[in-house]
């Protein structure tokens, strides 16, 4: 499915890629004179409001750290939850930027909750300090899903083999 492109005396069409689905369908995206916007190239309809998305107001998922009061961990990644208007990532990146925040933190704790007045909110997205992380004089840790009984377990199987 496609609206044809009418650029007479408007914009030159550009070319995108629609990402709402894995056939990432190449979309040609015009605007006329009287600024109604045409779509080539989309297979299907939520193409056309991909590309009327991405051409009038564009929105991206923001990621970013955020400095903490931990020698160890300086560093929180964050993000929003949901896309964010393109124009307002800069001046969220920059309030991140200033913040410092006190850990522990949990993924999925809201950092901020309305960013802007859009409902979007910036979440962490990992727990400082991780679970995994030794307390001080405490042994190596086993990666998940070893425990200290497999090696006899081991030891089991091989007396078995040689009976
Ligand atoms: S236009 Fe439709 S079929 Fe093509 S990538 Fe977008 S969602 Fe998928």
């Amino acid at each position: 499915m496609s609206t044809t492109p009418d650029t007479a005396n408007g914009s030159p069409p550009a070319e995108m890629v629609c990402i709402a689905c894995p056939l990432g369908c190449r979309l040609t995206v015009g605007r006329s004179a009287s600024g109604e916007l045409s779509v080539t190239g989309n297979r299907c309809p939520k193409g056309v409001a991909y590309a009327e998305e991405e051409t009038l107001s564009p929105k991206r998922i923001v990621t970013a750290v955020v400095r903490t009061d931990s020698e160890a961990f300086p560093y929180a990644p964050v993000r929003t939850d949901v896309p964010l208007p393109r124009a307002m990532a800069a001046g969220l990146l920059q309030q991140l930027y200033s913040r410092t925040v006190a850990l522990p933190v949990r993924m999925g704790t809201v950092l901020v909750e309305d960013v802007g007045g859009t409902g979007v909110k910036v979440l962490f997205t990992r727990n400082l300090p991780p679970a995994e992380v030794p307390s001080p004089g405490a042994g190596a840790i086993v990666s998940s899903g070893q425990t200290s009984s497999a090696p006899r377990r081991l030891e089991r199987g091989r007396s078995k083999q040689r009976h």
